[in-house]
């Protein structure tokens, strides 16, 4: 009696001793989040929600989800330092996940001195601009919820990076738009294709800044434009596949010189497209990205 009493009296000890070997789960793996792309201004990010997500929010708009749970979101140039995922799980719980944003250095060039002007747009072409605008904004109304996007993405063209995302002009200290792509600069007629595939939602010539675009929904709200062609091979509505040829580029809208101007959009984001997951380098461009200006 006095044996068996010395034991219990014993494990007691050690379990106070021990308190707390084995914590309870609160997290189990399978409710976490996995990012599979870097996360920093401008950026293109794609994840994984975690498993058994029913509804996932980022910035207060409910995301569409693949069927193994994958999304994307886009985040823009000036994105503060962090972001907030929210995915409701099937029993009502929810999981929150902060996105760290690792800020960048654009290209800013101060211009001083500049005699002042304004150029006021004539009225005609007010009228045009808005109806344009009006083109583009409806093209882009209706995302698909195809998974385009979910392939790596390829250079649209080859040629020299001539202008980077982000570089913005300060004019005696009124900032410019800050310019929303990436500029490829060959010669017109250079042939250039379907940077993934996807749905065409605009395509034609005449656009007064923009020249000839076309413009492709990869699905989920993620969408390439591309700027100042001389030439449209495609039609809206045609259905693309990556790599196939659909115009060329050219000077046309506002250009200083023949280049292709590749646009990609989240939404009403302007992102960058070189930093879509999986993009190879262009090859040769590399010197050319730091004498860029634009
Ligand atoms: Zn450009």
């Amino acid at each position: 009696m006095a044996f068996s009493g010395d034991v219990r009296a014993d494990e007691v000890r050690a379990d106070e001793a021990q308190p707390e070997q084995v914590e309870p789960a609160k997290v189990v793996p399978e409710a976490e989040f996995r990012i599979e792309s870097p996360i920093m201004q401008g950026a293109v990010v794609i994840g994984h929600a975690p498993q058994g997500t029913v509804r996932l929010v980022y910035d207060g708009q409910d995301l569409p989800l693949t069927a193994d749970g994958r999304f994307v979101i886009g985040l823009h140039r000036d994105t503060g330092k962090e972001v907030t995922l929210t995915a409701t799980l099937a029993d009502g719980s929810t999981v929150e996940h902060v996105l760290a944003v690792t800020p960048r250095e654009f290209n800013i060039q101060r211009v001083n001195g500049l005699p002042p002007k304004t150029v006021n747009m004539p009225p005609e072409m007010l009228e045009q601009r808005k109806a344009e605008v009006a083109e583009i904004t409806a093209a882009r109304a209706t995302p698909s919820l195809d998974l385009f996007w979910t392939q790596p993405f390829i250079w649209p063209a080859s040629g020299r990076i001539s202008g980077i995302y982000g570089s913005q002009r300060i004019r005696n200290g009124v900032p410019g738009s800050p310019h929303y792509g990436v500029d490829i600069a060959n010669k017109t007629g250079t042939p250039m294709v379907a940077p993934a595939s996807g749905i065409v939602r605009v395509a034609r010539s005449g656009f007064s800044l923009e020249g000839g675009l076309i413009i492709i929904d990869h699905g989920f709200n993620l969408y390439s434009s591309m700027l100042h062609l001389s030439r449209i091979d495609v039609k809206p509505g045609d259905v693309l596949m990556q790599g196939q040829q659909i115009g060329a580029i050219g000077s046309t809208g506002r250009a200083t010189g023949p280049h292709l101007h590749w646009g990609l959009r989240w939404g009403n984001i302007h992102v960058d497209p070189t930093t879509l997951p999986g993009l190879p380098p262009l090859p040769g461009a590399s010197a050319a990205i730091a004498a860029a200006q634009h």
